[in-house]
């Protein structure tokens, strides 16, 4: 299985920068390099979507993506946007559930759930977010707590569509902080996640891809990406820099992938 990178811009970049940083991308990207083995998603703001599908025509084996879906597909939802109004403009996923949104914006499982099932029935990916806090990583809790908000996430969330499904660990206390789990603290995580997906969605759970984000960066993504159940990873700081981004996706490229 190839390693999947899946930039999270969030609240970066207006669409010159953006065109730009794929200009500058692209000129170190070659999808016909296999060495490469990995696929690279890209989730700008929203005003910028447009201008990245446009700017990666030439490019559809990198999937752009939006941060956020609401699950209606129109009406009274001041501020929201819909699935059908994002693959509108070219996205083919969406990042659901970050713990920005679940920390600062209300976010709960529940709306992810809803989300989730929208984006997956009407063909978007779903990349459903789940991590503990610092607080519940000191009190012992992390086990507790994903398992939990998976569950409520990926509450109905049809089996038959388990292929537009991808899960994202990102621990709260890792996210924009210098501090990664080390891959044996995050690999025991995707591991117990994998048993969770396997146990809802049958044989179908091997296959989904579980990505580990929280300080990523070129130095210490290969150790991570050894883990048997890390199949990528959600980016945020070290994706704003297409050399530091492009520089992550190939340390990668070394790495034996052992889940095939
Ligand atoms: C993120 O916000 O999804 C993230 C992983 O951020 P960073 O890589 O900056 O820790």
């Amino acid at each position: 299985m190839s390693a999947l990178f899946v930039a999270n811009w969030k609240m970066n970049m207006l669409r010159a920068e953006a065109a730009e940083f794929v200009r500058c991308f692209l000129q170190q990207y070659k999808p016909s390099d296999k060495v490469l083995g990995s696929e690279v998603w890209i989730a700008p703001s929203y005003t910028a979507i447009s201008e990245v599908a446009s700017a990666l025509k030439n490019n559809p084996e990198i999937l752009v993506g939006a941060q956020n879906a609401h699950w209606e597909s129109k009406g009274a939802h001041t501020g929201e946007i819909s699935v059908e109004m994002l693959k509108d403009i070219g996205a083919k996923f969406a990042i659901l559930g970050h713990s920005e949104r679940r920390q600062f914006y209300g976010e709960d499982s529940r709306k992810v759930a809803l989300r989730a099932n929208a984006c997956a029935g009407k063909g978007l990916y779903a990349i459903v977010c789940v991590g503990e806090t610092k607080d519940e990583f000191s009190a012992g809790q992390s086990n507790v707590v994903v398992q939990k908000q998976l569950a409520e996430s990926l509450d109905s969330f049809s089996k038959q569509l388990a292929n537009f499904l991808v899960v994202a660990y990102e621990p709260v206390w890792a996210i924009g902080t210098g501090l990664a789990a080390t891959s044996k603290q995050a690999g025991q995580m995707h591991t117990m996640i994998r048993q969770q997906l396997i146990e809802q969605f049958g044989v179908s759970g091997r296959e989904i891809r579980i990505l580990y984000g929280g300080s990523t960066k070129p130095e210490n993504i290969a150790e991570l990406l050894e883990q048997e159940d890390i199949d990528g990873a959600l980016v945020g700081g070290a994706s704003l820099s297409p050399d530091t981004f492009w520089s992550m996706i190939s340390s990668a490229s070394g790495v034996t992938r052992i889940h095939t």
